[in-house]
């Protein structure tokens, strides 16, 4: 029988207990990884647990805690739980991301603008900071940031998430470069509009919707699940040659630099 592509592998994932990250995590278990999930609210850990406890991915293979993207005690306390708990950590998918503020750039409020900055960005570079010493004892690892079509691209209204997430893109080169060495890989997900609360306000109206739908070249949203095993893939043997790219999965939206 074939070996799963991620077995032996302890992979952590922020915001992981609904929409693309849950998806994530749910993929990278099937594909035999031991996964930590987590968000800011035990309710949705427990949630989230018990739905993939009910698809048969018991204990052994997901566990969960609750963790703050925006607080640095959270994401340590994170990272040293994996390790006390499965030895290891080996993929970190960096997930958490948030968009406080529609409107003008020039009108979005400091206290928004940090938030952003510190759960899109900061976050990232925190985890990163906190695993890659672990990955480089165990001979590499492999990093995946989940950006945004909206780094390549600025959406209306949401100008400083799009900043955030541009920033995410020379994130993933610099540490690409940095970690090579030490054969930590590191790469971005940038996923186009996918159906999850996050960005139910720019689908759920129809009409909306349909103007949307005319922007994407295969003519619909994506669905979390189209993103995971992108994910799965790029922390597989199977990608052990890239590092430091950025996999836009949207559907066909166009969205270059
Ligand atoms: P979602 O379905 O709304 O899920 C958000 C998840 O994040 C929940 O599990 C939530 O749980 C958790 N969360 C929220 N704030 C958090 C924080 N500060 N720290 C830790 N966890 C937090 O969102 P999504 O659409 O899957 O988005 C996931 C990522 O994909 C984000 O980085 C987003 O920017 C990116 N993305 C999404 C789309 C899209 O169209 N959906 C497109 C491009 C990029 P709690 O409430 O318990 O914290």
């Amino acid at each position: 029988m074939q070996r799963a592509a991620l077995a032996g592998k302890v992979a952590v994932v922020t915001a992981s207990t609904q929409g693309i990250g849950l998806a994530i995590a749910r993929r990278l278990a099937r594909d035999g990884a031991r996964v930590v999930i987590s968000s800011r609210k035990q309710a949705s850990v427990d949630r989230a647990l018990g739905l993939l406890r009910a698809e048969g991915l018991g204990l052994e293979c997901v566990s969960g805690r609750v963790c703050h993207a925006g607080k640095r005690e959270d994401l340590a306390a994170l990272v040293d739980e994996t390790l006390r708990s499965h030895g290891a950590v080996d993929v970190l998918v960096s997930n958490a991301g948030v968009s406080p503020f529609a409107g003008r750039t020039l009108d979005c409020p400091e206290e928004a603008w940090d938030k952003i900055f510190e759960v899109n960005v900061k976050a990232a570079f925190l985890l990163a900071k906190l695993v890659a010493p672990h990955m480089e004892r165990r001979g590499g690892g492999s990093i995946v940031l989940v950006g945004s079509i909206a780094g390549y691209h600025p959406m209306p209204a949401i100008g400083p998430y799009s900043v955030s997430k541009a920033a995410l893109l020379g994130l993933t080169k610099v540490l690409a470069r940095e970690l090579a060495p030490a054969n930590v890989r590191v790469n971005c997900l940038a996923p186009g509009v996918i159906r999850t609360g996050f960005s139910s306000a720019v689908w759920s109206e129809p009409a909306a919707r349909r103007r949307l739908e005319e922007a994407i070249d295969m003519g619909r949203i994506g669905e979390p699940e189209e993103c995971a095993g992108t994910v799965s893939f790029l922390c597989s043997p199977d990608a052990a040659y890239i590092t430091g790219e950025t996999i836009v999965v949207a559907g066909g939206f166009h969205c270059r630099l």
